[in-house]
This record gives structure tokens, sequence and C-alpha cells, in this order.
């Protein structure tokens, strides 16, 4: 049996796993990446809207997406160079987000004005006047379309929360690439078809054993794997003193034709429209993609097995999508065949993140990100970091958080906020956190 040493083993090459493999080898370590699959983003990663937004439940979640926009704005600094491959890019587009019965934002624009973050409030009239093609209709509770309820008039007119320097990256698995080069030039080498089959542990881990059987032996192992990392905190055997939860979740995202006065290139905005339980996004060349804010009415599909999960639409999901966008967009005529697919979130119990140590010295963890954590990539390498490295040099993580300053505003984000012993916080219980 061939066994190879690292100071350490990241296990997973999404877009997370790529970022913290960056910070770790900017520290000086040795690291090594391993990932069953065949190439960087190829997981989840490369299902995602890749949106970039500030509208989350917590001060700790904004200010983290708040820091992290500006990394992505400024990617060839943050990648310290210009991968020759492609780089992806961030694309400018405003967020819209509609205040309607459980969705009352006033906490988080309080935050949003301490730190500078652009917005402005529509009422009826303005919402109307800035997006024509958009009905303004109230429509709360979303409901399923073979309720007769879902064909009812609107009960009054929403109001909406407009914020500027949101956007999206064009190309996520490409971001998750760009990191991956990046940490190579720092050393880090990347085995694909490398899947990690057990954990060598002590009372400390010792390193990772492969299905091909190959070791690595390693001081320090981050479970960065997705929707397979909890499955990986199992074989680590490190679930017992966790509060917080994470398990596979089924979701689909459609692609179709921007209606007219929707798109990119006409000032259309990404819209988060909890009213009917859907979010939207244009995309450069006319299409619009479209998922689900999770409304209370529709089943979630939990998936025991994240290898037993199609990765095609249903038409039962694709018909509710589309008839909840026709609803919000008049125009838009629904296609003949569902265009989109199938992938996973790794959702946690309050849907926050983990970003974090374990109860197995050396045995990290960034994972159950919870559909909402692509933004957050290029910061979570560098939370990771500074969790790592306290904990190697003996601090007490879980009894006294580590905290990270953020390099855009100065301002102090409690990691203690990721933890996975944390009290469950209190969210949207849904992808918008
Ligand atoms: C449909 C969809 C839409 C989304 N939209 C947004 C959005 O608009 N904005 C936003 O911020 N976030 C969004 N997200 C969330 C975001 O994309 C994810 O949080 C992020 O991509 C997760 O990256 P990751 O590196 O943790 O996981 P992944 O990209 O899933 O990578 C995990 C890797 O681990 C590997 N792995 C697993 N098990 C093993 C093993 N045993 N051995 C070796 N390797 C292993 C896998 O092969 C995989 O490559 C969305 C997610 C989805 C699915």
């Amino acid at each position: 049996m061939t066994t190879r040493s690292a100071d350490a083993v990241v296990i997973g090459a999404g877009v997370i796993g790529c970022s913290v493999a960056l910070e770790l080898a900017r520290s000086g370590r040795h690291v090594v990446v391993v990932d069953r699959g065949p190439a960087a983003g190829a997981g989840t990663t490369s299902a995602s809207a890749a949106i970039i937004r500030y509208s989350y439940s917590t001060p700790d979640a904004i200010l983290t997406a708040w820091e992290a926009a500006a990394m992505w704005q400024a990617w060839a600094d943050h990648l310290g160079g210009v991968d020759p491959d492609g780089m992806a890019t961030f694309v400018e587009c405003p967020n819209l987000t509609f205040r309607t019965t459980n969705y009352e934002p006033d906490d988080m624009l309080a935050r949003w004005r301490e730190y500078g973050i652009d917005h402005e409030e529509l009422d009826a009239d303005a919402l109307g006047h800035r997006f024509p093609a958009l009905d303004g209709g109230r429509y709360f509770p979303p409901k399923p379309i073979d309720d007769p309820a879902f064909a009812d008039d609107p009960d009054g007119r929403l109001t909406a929360v407009l914020c500027h320097g949101c956007g999206f990256v064009d190309d996520p698995m490409l971001a998750a690439k760009n990191l991956a080069w990046a940490a190579r030039r720092h050393g880090a080498t990347f085995r694909f078809g490398a899947e990690v089959v057990a954990v060598d542990r002590d009372e400390v881990v010792r390193g990772v054993r492969l299905a091909d059987g190959t070791s690595i032996e390693a001081s320090i192992v981050v479970n960065v794997g997705g929707p397979h990392s909890a499955h990986l905190n199992r074989l680590a055997g490190v679930t017992d003193d966790m509060t917080i939860g994470h398990r596979p979740l089924r979701q689909e995202v459609f692609v179709v034709p921007a209606p007219p006065g929707t798109g990119l290139d006409e000032g259309g905005a990404f819209v988060a429209d909890v009213d009917l339980g859907q979010y939207f996004r244009p995309h450069p060349g006319g299409s619009m993609m479209i998922g689900s804010t999770e409304p209370d009415c529709d089943e979630l599909v939990w998936v025991d097995d994240p290898d037993d999960n199609s990765p095609y639409p249903t038409v039962e999901v694709w018909e509710t999508a589309m008839l909840r966008f026709a609803r919000r967009v008049p125009d838009f005529r629904v296609p003949n065949a569902p265009t989109g697919l199938a992938s996973l979130y790794d959702v946690a119990d309050d849907w926050v993140p983990i970003y974090d140590r374990s109860s197995l010295h050396g045995w990290f963890m960034a994972c159950a990100t919870s559909g909402n954590q692509f933004k957050n990539a290029p910061i979570a390498g560098r939370f990771m970091r500074s969790i790592v490295d306290a904990v190697m040099n003996g601090h007490d993580h879980d009894a006294d958080p580590v905290s990270f300053t953020g390099p855009r505003t100065g301002r102090t984000i409690d990691l203690g906020a990721f933890s996975r012993r944390r009290t469950r916080a209190t969210t949207t219980n849904s992808v918008l956190g």
C-alpha cells in the first residue's frame, strides 16, 4: 500500500474546497486536495446560480457576504494573478426583494445602512414604474398550482427593496478552477478520481485512506465534501458533539428565455420573491434561471444517499416553477419542455453554514453551505485558515471563538456564528439564509 504525506488534506475540490486549499497553501503548508470527481468545481458548484447578494438574516452573515463580494470584484487580486485558462467574471445586477408577509427586512436594512450597502426602498408605484414587466400583486402565501386559490386575484400591492452592487459570477465551475490554479501556484496538488473511504485516527486525525488503497498521512484534514460532508463527518466519528445537523436536499433549477423587459441588458434585476416562493435571475445571452425559496406548501425532498440523486428535473416541479414565474411575469410564455437540472444543497438545520473545527483534533469542516455559500467561497477559505492556524497553535476555538477582520470594512466577524455547536440561528429557514 502506497503512503504519501502532506501537511493538510482537503477533501473536495468544489469552490469552497479550492478556496480552503488556496489559503492553506498560502500559509506555507503542503496541501493535497483529493476529489472523487473529474475536475475542480464539477460537483454541486457547477449547478450553482452563483448569485451574490447581501440579504441575510444575521449580522455576521450579511457582513460575510459583503466582504466576500469585494474579493469577487477584484478577482485577479484575490487569486494573485490571471489564470491563463480564463477567468470567472462578476456580473453586476441589482437585487430586488419583495416585502411580504413573513419577510419584513427592517433589521437587515439597518445593517445595510451601517455597512454602507447601497439600496433604495420602492413603494408600489415606484416598483411598477421601475419594473413594468413584473406583476406587483401580493399573492402570499405561496400555493401549490392545483390549489384553486392559486388563480385568485392579488390581495394588495407589493413594495420592495432594491439593492445595488449585487450580481452573480458568470461561470461557477471556472471560479473553482481559478482558485485551484492559484492554489497550485502555492504548491498545492490535486488528485481527481480519488475518493476518501476511511479516516485514519486515534485521539487525533492521522490522515485519510482512498478507494485505490493509498493513504495520505496528514495532521490536518478539512472536510469540504459538499452534500457528502455529513457522510465524511460520520466516517471521522465527529458528529456526537454537533448541535447542528446537515443533510442533502434536492433542488431543481430551470432555464427559460428571459421574457421581454426582464433581461440583463434591459435593466432586469434578480428577484427574491418569497411572496410566490421563487427566485429568478437573468443571465447573459437572454436567458433566465428560476429556482425555489422553499415555501411551506412545497414538500422538501431530503436525500439519504447523495449518489442516488437524479440530475434530471421533474415535470411536476417544472410546472410549478413555470406557473409561479408566469404569475409574476405575465408576458412569459411557458416552453414546451423542461430545461434545467437537479442538484443538491447540503442544508444545515438553520440554513447557516458550518466553518469549524471538530471534536477530533486536526479534523476541520467547511460544510452545510445550505445553497447560499457560493458567494462566500473566497472568504470561507480565509475563515478556515484562521481557524486551522488558531486550533493547531493550541487555541480553544470552541470556548473562545476566533474572530476575523474583514479587509473591506475593518469590522469583526465572529466565526463562532458558524460553529457546529451553536444555538440554532433565527433565519428564513430557506435558501435565503
Ligand atoms: C442549484 C444550486 C444553486 C445555487 N445557487 C447559489 C447562489 O445563487 N448563490 C450562492 O451563494 N450559492 C448558491 N448555491 C450554493 C453553492 O453553489 C454551494 O454552497 C457551493 O458550490 C458548495 O461548494 P463546495 O465546495 O462546498 O461543494 P461541492 O461543489 O459539492 O464540492 C464537494 C466536492 O467534494 C467531493 N467529494 C465528496 N465526497 C468525497 C469523498 N469521499 N472523497 C473525495 N471527494 C469527495 C465531490 O466530488 C465534490 O467535487 C447553489 C447550489 C445549488 C446546488
